[in-house]
């Protein structure tokens, strides 16, 4: 069988959270503490503030998880603003059953879709940690003047000469892979156009570069160590990194502003994350308390997740600048 990279992608992402458990492969923010949830619902809550605090208003994530990060944002906008606890409505985007119920168990009171054009229309406040690195991406490799696009055959790459829907043509070494993620992208533009027509603001946690960047990204994690990305379908968890101009680009051409991308460490940081994470580890046992501090600093240090990982917003045009993406002064 000969299947295009991303159909292999779709396929293997598939199987895999649909009979895995992710998280025993990997470890993503919200299940390294509690304090990363708390601060992206605080940054949801001011970012409800600055258009005008809708009401109704949906506050969206995307591949949830096990919707710990909800769980974690809720508790804290009850906390501290109970006027948007009371004005919103909860949507989890999330295409595994499986998963489904184990985010039933931590957020009651959600509604789940499986996709964003099943959210009904209105403001909308978005949140997505790790979850357009797991959209399937495509492969174009520089082959003489022209581009092939890689297939996956029987476990291993073939090439094709790529349609014209291949990359522009680009003064590029022999070899050279462009990877592109049109699921990515049509995402950030169909919440683009959600915000810029009904107000609100979406954030997008993940890894990847802050300019595009040619280069194979495509990793397969199992048990937390790197696999072959062509193991056989459901056997590894399948990511790339995100391409965060070309969505800034895909925000701002459907009519959005875009903000950052700005390292994780910085916006977590300008958030007040270590300033909640010493808060809450006051009241803790020392044991926990030194967890909740290695936690926050995973997050946010530039050498662990702190620079690698980006934040990304989108606004409506003219609306307030989103916490964390103050541009620094010259
Ligand atoms: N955000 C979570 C989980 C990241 S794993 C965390 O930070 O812990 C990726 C999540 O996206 C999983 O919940 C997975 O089931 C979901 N997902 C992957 N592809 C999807 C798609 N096309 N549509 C909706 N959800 C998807």
């Amino acid at each position: 069988m000969t299947e295009r990279l991303d159909v292999f992608m779709a396929r293997a992402n598939a199987a895999y959270y649909a009979t895995r458990d992710p998280f025993a492969d990997f470890t993503t923010s919200p299940e390294i503490t509690q304090v990363f949830g708390e601060v992206l619902g605080l940054w949801a809550a001011v970012t409800w503030q600055q258009c005008g605090a809708p009401d109704p208003v949906w506050l969206v994530e995307a591949g949830p998880g096990r919707g710990t990060l909800m769980s974690d944002a809720l508790r804290a906008i009850g906390r501290a603003m109970p006027d948007f606890a009371a004005a919103l409505r909860v949507g989890l985007i999330e295409t595994s059953p499986r998963l489904r119920a184990v985010q039933a168990q931590a957020v009651s009171q959600a509604q789940w879709f499986d996709d964003l054009a099943s959210v009904p229309d209105g403001p909308l406040i978005l949140l997505a940690n790790e979850f357009l690195d797991a959209l399937p991406i495509r492969q174009f490799v520089r082959r003489g003047d022209g581009w092939a696009e890689r297939f996956v055959t029987d476990g291993a790459f073939t090439e094709h000469p790529a349609g014209p829907d291949g990359p522009p043509s680009a003064d590029l070494p022999d070899g050279t892979i462009q990877e592109r993620c049109d699921p990515a992208e049509a995402f950030t533009d169909d919440v683009a156009r959600r915000i810029a027509a009904h107000g609100g603001g979406a954030l997008f946690l993940d890894y990847g570069p802050e300019h595009s960047t040619p280069g194979d990204s495509l990793q397969a994690l199992v048990a937390g160590r790197p696999a072959d990305p062509l193991s056989p379908p459901g056997t590894a968890d399948l990511t790339a990194h995100v391409d965060f101009a070309a969505l800034a680009a895909a925000a701002r051409a459907a009519g959005a502003a875009a903000h950052g991308p700005v390292p994780q460490g910085l916006f977590l940081a300008r958030l007040g994350l270590f300033q909640r994470a010493n808060r809450l580890a006051r009241h803790l046992p020392m044991q926990q308390a030194a967890a909740v501090m290695e936690g926050a600093r995973r997050l946010g240090e530039p050498d662990m997740m702190g620079r690698l990982f980006k934040a990304l917003a989108v606004t409506r045009p003219g609306a307030p600048v989103p916490a964390g993406f103050e541009t620094d002064p010259a």
